[in-house]
């Protein structure tokens, strides 16, 4: 290693010891979704998929595409409706697998984009899946006009999909506006783009490489491989913090180390060293200003004439719950429906449900 390369641990001097019951290595809640529903839940490899034929569906347009896909909005001949066709970039058959496994182990999830169908073409080269079709505002235009009572209906939506998923065993690892289809109209939120997911196992160590840099949690931008469902707490902190603050991203670094330096201005090296120490995370850089000090910034600091109303103290109380270094310290899911900042979307939502999920948020708020 370059003499220049430097370990943040080695500069500590006096750092508070925070003792948690479980290992740092484990998931606060769910850890043993997949263990308990057995092999056939999550080992995918094995997962026989049957295909269907493509004649079914016609493209009406494309909507986008990325590095796996191309999407497009398409027609279901045999019954007219609406519906995307994702159709997949020849990509390792496993992540295939995967995605189709996971989707249809949601089947029913609240807040989910539904998997109508899987379509392979005759030459078995391109794999198409088939989902349903959410009239999408495009989100850098809604964020910016979106009310305080639009951001606490959409947040509460999210975290249902999110604490339904967790439950389930599997973390998205790819939560960002562009993967949330809103339909503002109706007042729908659908959680997308289930390529990255991944099931969750204790002690497993993931790719690092995954998520969008604007939303990716530090324990991503430091390496540390046994993460868990937090991960999606913190890219949907991210989304928060950006929609009551007014901003297009919230944390908007350059590359990873700026995105990591982002977040240190944030919420200050103090609290950076005492995650390194307490997960024990060989921290190494040869970026000078990713060695300095930074003092965390109060919530209050990002107020404006313009986002006040948005960004009222129990907004504040809870962005600053979801933004956390330390996984373990983040708010899961159901916690966070369980937050005083979503007190008056729960009642409604949970009415709309049937109160069928009343019996997740026993969190208690001093
Ligand atoms: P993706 O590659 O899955 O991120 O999708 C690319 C783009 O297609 C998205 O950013 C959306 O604009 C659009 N899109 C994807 N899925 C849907 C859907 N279910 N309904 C409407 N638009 C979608």
């Amino acid at each position: 290693m370059l003499a220049s390369v430097l370990q943040r641990g080695r500069h500590l001097s006096v750092v508070p010891l925070v003792v948690f019951p479980l290992p740092v290595h484990m998931s606060r809640v769910y850890a043993d979704a997949n263990a308990i529903r057995g092999k056939s839940w999550y080992e995918y490899n094995k997962f026989r998929i049957e295909w269907s034929t493509p004649e079914r569906y016609e493209i009406v347009r494309r909507l986008g595409g990325g590095k796996y896909s191309e999407v497009f909005e398409g027609v279901d001949t045999v019954n007219s409706e609406r519906c995307v066709i994702k159709v997949l970039k020849p990509v390792a058959g496993h992540k295939i697998k995967r995605e189709i496994k996971v989707l249809r182990n949601l089947a029913g999830a609240p807040n989910c984009i539904a998997l109508l169908d899987v379509v392979r073409d005759p030459s078995r080269l391109y794999h198409s899946l088939i989902t349903e079709y959410v009239e999408n505002a495009d989100w850098s235009q809604l964020y910016t006009r979106l009310t305080d009572a639009d951001i606490r209906h959409y947040m509460f939506q999210l975290l249902t999909a999110l604490d339904f998923v967790h439950s389930h065993g599997i973390i998205h690892r790819d939560v960002k506006p562009a993967n949330v289809m809103i339909d503002h109209q109706r007042r729908e939120l659908r959680l997308i783009d289930w390529g990255l997911a991944e099931f969750y196992h204790p002690g497993v160590e993931y790719h690092v490489r995954v998520g969008s840099r604007h939303y990716k949690p530090p324990e991503l931008l430091v390496g540390y491989k046994r993460y868990d469902y937090s991960l999606d707490l913190w890219s949907t902190g991210c989304m928060f913090a950006a929609m009551i603050f007014r901003k297009q991203h919230f944390f908007r670094g350059s590359d990873n180390d700026d995105q990591l330096l982002k977040i240190l201005r944030v919420l200050g090296t103090e609290r950076f060293d005492a995650y390194l120490k307490a997960y024990d995370i060989p921290y190494e850089t040869d970026i000078e200003e990713l060695l300095g000090s930074y003092p965390a910034r109060p919530w209050t600091r990002f107020i404006t004439a313009d986002n006040a109303p948005l960004a009222s103290p129990d907004a504040l109380a809870f962005v600053d719950r979801l933004l956390r270094f330390d996984p373990r310290e983040r708010l899961t899911a159901a916690e966070a429906i369980a937050h005083p900042y979503l007190s008056t979307v729960r009642v409604e939502g949970l009415e709309a449900r049937g109160a069928e999920r009343l019996g997740v948020c026993e969190y208690e708020w001093g």
